[in-house]
């Protein structure tokens, strides 16, 4: 069997960690070509567009994509090429696991997580309205005629949609998940005690989808705050977690900080027929050209492009040699080192080469 990818190396790291995850997919033996497209600022630079419909339409027609990270400029330039990619395809369950890898310094001994964050809606819908425009005034009039709650003049307006369909397919997303990976328990995690609306919304969608479950699979709730809170003093209590977008982005990033830190975090964007992979981290600009950052997060986000493509086998077997090259602790970044100074660290490229040694030991 072989199989066309779509390859969106990414910026800053992204084009380290990618090269990394791509020479060790290949080392598994499963037969794949890869089809480059760019989308970021080089697009910019190249074809005047973030996010060129060359590469929308290579994943519509691949059906399977790997993507380093791209950067987002903050507070104002372009929108987000990724939550444009995630939308424009509607894949619309984000997969993070948060596994505890042994070799790895934690302050941990037993995690096994999954974060499922919804990918479409929520505060990342970008429905926003700028600070002193007419627009904005018109709508902050709008809303004050119907709900009666006036909003400060000088202020900038975003609007938090949930619905009923997104939000049950992602919480029937996360029971599928657990069922299929025999999971034992899904937590919904919301702010329906303030956001009794929208997030009330999501909870009411998680409550009737868990009654589908039943027997099989145990449920429960827990408001966002004290969920941090449970997360970092007794994570071994959860199993998987289901969260609208914004909640699922900043938990995401809490769980990588469990298991070790967001170099060794995997994560996948998928839809009804189509799936975008891809690590937790970011663009890290500050790395970017040293050869310096771990791979690990992009080499596993691709252990989940294979078990996706059903190339079980060789997903084990990749995902064997990273964990035992991490439990030895010798061929490793430097964020894999118990002192981040130890001159013994290695470089992105020579990790993968560690690791793509003991696939074919
Ligand atoms: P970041 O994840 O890029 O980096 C934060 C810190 O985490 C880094 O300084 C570094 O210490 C550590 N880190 C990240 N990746 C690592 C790796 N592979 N190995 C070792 N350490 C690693 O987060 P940021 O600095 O907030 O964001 C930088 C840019 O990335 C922003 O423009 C942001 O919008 C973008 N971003 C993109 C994606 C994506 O493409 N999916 C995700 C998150 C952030």
């Amino acid at each position: 069997m072989s199989y066309k990818v779509t390859l969106i190396p990414g910026d800053g790291i992204g084009r380290e960690v990618s090269l990394a995850a791509k020479r060790c997919i290949d080392a598994t033996g499963v037969k794949i070509t890869w089809e480059e497209q760019i989308a970021g600022e080089e697009a910019i630079a190249k074809y005047g567009a973030v996010l060129p419909v060359k590469v929308i339409d290579s994943i519509r027609k691949n059906k399977v994509a790997i993507k380093g990270p791209i950067m987002t400029p903050v507070g104002k330039g372009f929108k987000s090429v990724n939550v444009q990619l995630r939308k424009a395809l509607d894949l619309y369950a984000c997969l993070r696991p948060c596994k505890l890898m042994k070799g790895v310094k934690t302050r941990y001994t037993n995690i096994d997580l999954v974060v499922v964050r919804e990918n479409t809606e929520d505060l990342y819908a970008g429905i926003e309205f700028s600070q002193g425009l007419k627009r904005t005034e018109d709508v902050m009039k709008n809303i004050e005629d119907l709900s009666g709650i006036a909003i400060k003049k000088d202020s900038a307006i975003g609007i938090k949609p949930i619905s009923i369909s997104a939000s049950k397919r992602i919480v029937k997303f996360a029971f599928d998940y657990a069922v299929k990976n025999k999971r034992r328990k899904v937590t919904a995690v919301h702010k329906a005690n303030i956001m009794k609306e929208t997030d009330g919304l999501f909870l009411k969608c998680a409550r009737e989808v868990s009654e589908e479950y039943k027997g099989r699979i145990e449920f429960e709730d827990r408001i966002v705050d004290n969920m941090c809170m449970q997360l970092v003093q007794k994570p071994e209590l959860y199993d998987v977690l289901v969260l609208p977008n914004l909640y699922g982005d900043i938990l995401s990033d809490l769980c990588a900080g469990l298991i070790g830190g967001l170099g060794i975090a995997p994560g996948g964007n998928i839809g009804d027929n189509m799936a975008l992979f891809e690590a937790v981290h970011g663009s890290a600009p500050k790395y970017a050209g040293l050869n310096k950052v771990n791979p690990t997060a992009m080499i596993l986000s691709g252990v989940l492009m294979l078990r996706y493509l059903g190339e079980e086998n060789a997903a084990d077997r990749l995902e064997k040699a990273v964990c035992e090259i991490i439990a030895e602790g010798k061929c490793v970044t430097y964020d894999l080192k118990k002192d981040r100074n130890d001159p013994s660290a290695v470089g992105t490229s020579q990790m993968a080469d560690a690791i793509i040694k003991r696939l074919n030991s």
